[in-house]
């Protein structure tokens, strides 16, 4: 099928689909410079869509895993000889350095690889029986028709979270990508096309987040992933299971990081500092709260400070900038409007990247100190800023850190055993780090929050990441003769 002269064109059972009207896709660095135009569904695109992936569910379900997973090996490929354009259109589109779209890229194509691994490994169990002669053994069903839905803050690694085990377990597709990074999510789709998915298998449809509900609402869809805010999640995890249909939700988080006077600096600075403004705080991950436990504070704030001045923040497409744009003018004025009322509250502003250029998506990075009257402590704002708070004991501290409605991630800085064993044990957290950044996982280790951040469904990523995408069967067997 050969690729359409507009990038973002809807994939819809084998073809692509390039009519009807287009939207720009912003470059939120520069905003004369649009990245390029895309078709704009609604809909009815996502009924065509899920058609086609109806269609197609029986061929796909029945293809024997091998073949399966060498297609997966063939995206895996594939996405690592493209990662440049992938890349390259992420940062475009997002905002983000080059370098970490780059390895967004190459984790989205080992994530392929690894789940091309998996399919091949058993997920069956047998269980003892009482009865003579008799097996008792589950086997796994694919879902059937998965809607996938996600953001733009990691528009290439969070669609193959999803996708990756989602087509392993022989499930077919539906994706609708957030409309901040409609290209990258074309080219990825591309991809797919190019490697020889059967038609109908993945489905992209680019459109608003009104085509997302069309999704969610459809009953020919068994079941939804989606990654973003928690009132969209929210929203979908009621009209979904409304319809007894399952949901996997990943939402915000309001991530703590705890320092404890053991602490070496050379170790939790660089962590907490990537933690809180990597990504330009957009990672649901991050580093919102920075605890700091009784004397540590003072050299803590201030070689936080030193370092949060220091940063490099412009256009992510410049060599050596660690720092990008926010993704949208939108989420601009929504983070200096939470800066805005921190300070109307009280926060004292501790420092601010010093070569943050003017105008644009552009926001200076900023640390705060402040206590937990202040809404940034409770309420998370998407962006580059966290707040430094002082606690004078590890009761406090602990107590603190669980005192909100989210739990995805947490860290500790310490090299206390026991400290360690009862934050592993008593932070609420799906993911916790000792001594590393609240930010970033490992594809083959499950991922997932607590609280209000996830879903009650089962973990994304690793072996646990199939457990969504299939349905347990528990089968008895007998002999059909008699002894
Ligand atoms: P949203 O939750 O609005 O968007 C996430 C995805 O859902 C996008 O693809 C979006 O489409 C789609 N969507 C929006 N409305 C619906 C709907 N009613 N039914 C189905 N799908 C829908 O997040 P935003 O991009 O607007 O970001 C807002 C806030 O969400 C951020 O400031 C941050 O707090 C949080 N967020 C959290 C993320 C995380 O990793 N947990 C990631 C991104 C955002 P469309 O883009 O077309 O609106």
């Amino acid at each position: 099928m050969t690729a359409p002269s507009v990038f973002g064109a809807h994939l819809i059972g084998g073809e692509w689909i390039d009519s009807g009207p287009t939207a720009v896709s912003d470059n939120p660095a520069r905003p004369d410079e649009p990245v390029g135009e895309y078709r704009l569904g609604d809909s009815a695109t996502a009924g065509d869509a899920i058609s086609a992936a109806v269609d197609a569910r029986a061929v796909w379900a029945s293809t024997p895993f091998g073949a399966r997973a060498r297609i997966l090996e063939r995206i895996a490929s594939l996405m690592e000889a493209r990662a440049e354009e992938i890349a390259t259109l992420c940062t475009l589109e997002e905002g983000k350095t080059i370098a970490e779209s780059r390895g967004e890229a190459a984790l989205a194509a080992e994530t392929f690889r690894f789940h091309a691994g998996m399919s091949k490994t058993s997920t069956e169990r047998i269980f003892p029986s009482p009865t003579p002669g008799e097996t008792i053994r589950t086997v796994r069903a694919p879902l059937g028709v998965v809607g996938v839905i996600t953001p733009w803050n990691f528009p290439i690694q969070i669609p193959a979270w999803k996708i990756a085990p989602a087509l392993a377990a022989g499930n077919c597709v539906v994706w609708k990508p957030a409309s901040n990074t409609p290209l990258t999510a074309a080219a990825i789709a591309r991809v797919f096309d190019d490697a020889g998915l059967p038609a109908g298998v993945v489905n992209l449809v680019l459109g608003p987040g009104s085509m997302g509900n069309a999704i969610v609402t459809d009953e020919r869809v068994d079941g939804v992933t989606f990654t973003g805010s928690v009132p969209v999640g929210f929203g979908i995890r009621d009209a979904v299971t409304a319809r007894n249909g399952r949901v996997q939700l990943e939402l915000g988080g309001h991530n703590p990081a705890l320092v404890f006077d053991d602490t070496d600096f050379a170790v939790s600075i660089p962590a907490l500092v990537a933690g809180a403004m990597g990504a330009t705080g957009q990672k649901c991950t991050a580093t919102r709260r920075i605890i700091a436990v009784g004397n540590v504070y003072d050299e803590l704030v201030e070689r936080l400070a030193e370092a949060v001045r220091g940063l490099s923040v412009g256009d992510g497409m410049h060599e050596g900038v660690g720092i990008g744009p926010l993704v949208s003018p939108g989420a601009a004025t929504e983070v200096a409007e939470g800066l805005a009322a921190a300070k109307a509250e009280g926060a004292e502003v501790v420092a601010t990247t010093e070569s943050a250029p003017d105008g644009g998506c552009f926001f200076a990075p900023t640390l705060l100190a402040g206590g937990t009257d202040l809404t940034i402590a409770h309420e998370e704002i998407f962006g580059p800023i966290s707040t430094v708070m002082r606690v004078d004991t590890e009761d406090g501290a602990f107590a603190l850190a669980n005192d909100t409605e989210f739990g995805l991630s947490a860290s500790i800085f310490t090299n206390d055993l026991w400290r360690i064993d009862r934050a592993v044990h008593e932070l609420q957290a799906g993911v916790i780090k000792v001594n590393a950044p609240t930010t970033g996982t490992e594809l083959h280790a499950p991922f997932g929050g607590e609280k209000a951040s996830s879903g009650h469904a089962a973990r994304e990523q690793g072996d646990t990441a199939v457990d969504f995408f299939t349905r347990t069967r528990t089968a008895y067997i007998r002999p059909g003769t008699a002894r």
